[in-house]
């Protein structure tokens, strides 16, 4: 028989190309922004950091995990610098995505490898700051990124524990489902890739809907 709707307590939303539509800019910008940022404290051409940062993201999940394993990185610079676009003129607000969240009646949390300023940013100029109950952002991880194990432990544990099999995520990479999914979340990918750790794919965050929230 299946449950009820509200058998679910907690979805853990990712934030860049998740709740933003993906190639708007923002990701493009925030690349940008890191590969100069290497560029200048590294001594590295422009394609030498492109190519460093694409295998960093690769192997740590992100490029700042990366640098801080080889280089003595100030973090918090690096997150002030790399966020640093014009963020206001590539999201919109959008009212859709609005009234779907205000529908979701469990915790909504976002959880993300990027800064808590660039969260908040990123929410307001969506104009749905006010409807998540929390952020959870890397500096409130002390730097340990999805998808390393323990930041899901970090991010349930500031969730207040709640059963790992009545909490949801959602996030456009298949690797930052893998460990959730272990844990016995649910998985929902911003995406059409196909994998076993993945329960629901959809192409755009206002596709979340009802019918994912209800178990089979
Ligand atoms: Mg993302």
């Amino acid at each position: 028989m299946a449950r009820a709707v509200n058998f679910y307590q907690t979805l853990f939303f990712d934030i860049d190309e998740t709740l933003y539509p993906k190639n708007n800019g923002v990701w493009r910008a925030i690349s940008k922004k890191i590969d100069l940022f290497m560029v200048d404290r590294l001594q590295i051409s422009e394609d030498e950091a492109q190519s460093l940062r694409q295998q960093y993201s690769r192997t740590f999940g992100t490029t700042l995990q990366g640098l801080r394993t080889f280089y003595t990185i100030d973090a918090e610079e690096y997150l002030d610098y790399v966020h640093d676009i014009r963020i206001e003129e590539l999201i919109s607000p959008s009212p859709e995505l609005r009234l779907i969240l205000q529908a979701i009646k469990f915790k909504k949390i976002i959880f993300t490898n990027a800064s808590r300023a660039h969260a908040e940013r990123v929410l307001m100029c969506l104009d749905v700051s006010d409807l998540f109950d929390r952020i959870i952002d890397i500096q409130s991880l002390n730097y340990v990124n999805k998808p390393l194990p323990e930041a899901y432990q970090c991010a349930l544990e500031r969730s207040g524990s709640p059963d790992p099999s009545r909490c949801m995520i959602v996030d456009d990479q298949i690797r930052n489902l893998i460990p959730a999914k272990a844990l016995g979340m649910r998985t929902i990918l911003i995406g059409d890739s196909r994998s076993k750790f993945v329960d629901h794919n959809i192409t755009t965050i206002e596709e979340l809907s009802e019918r994912i929230f209800s178990p089979a």
